[in-house]
């Protein structure tokens, strides 16, 4: 999708510090980090939200979620816990819409968040 921020990531016409790629999925720091560890996980794929991505990409988002909790352990944060989070829609807060996954650690985290 042109005109998608993070699409234009994934085609490297806007720079990230990329920290797993393969041929479905890109993961890069956070612009912005709340955490000590902030890192966005998408597929290369577009899809505005969650709510876009129908049943045949089950293993696309199987793959998203392994590359995420690989992603923590080679952050170092596996074991002393870390959180994934996904926002969907205006009143979660979703900012961009390309759907990530942020993968946060390295303080502790509060529950609920805000
Ligand atoms: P959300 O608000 O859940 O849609 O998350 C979007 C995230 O993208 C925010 O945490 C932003 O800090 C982050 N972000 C926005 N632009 C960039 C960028 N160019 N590179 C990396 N992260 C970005
Ligand atoms: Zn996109």
């Amino acid at each position: 999708m042109e005109t998608c921020l993070f699409c234009k990531i994934v085609s490297k016409n806007i720079p990230a510090t990329i920290v797993y790629e393969d041929d479905r999925v890109l993961a890069f720091e956070d612009i912005d980090p709340k955490a000590p560890v902030h890192t966005l996980v998408i597929p290369k794929k577009h899809f505005s939200t969650l709510l876009d991505v129908a049943e045949s990409d089950s293993d696309l988002m199987a793959h998203l979620l392994f590359v995420s909790r690989e992603v923590a352990r080679r952050k170092g944060i596996a074991e002393r816990g870390f959180r994934i989070v996904t926002n969907c829609n205006p009143e979660s807060g979703q900012s961009v819409y390309h759907i990530h996954l942020h993968v946060m650690g390295g303080r502790r985290m509060l529950w609920p968040p805000g």
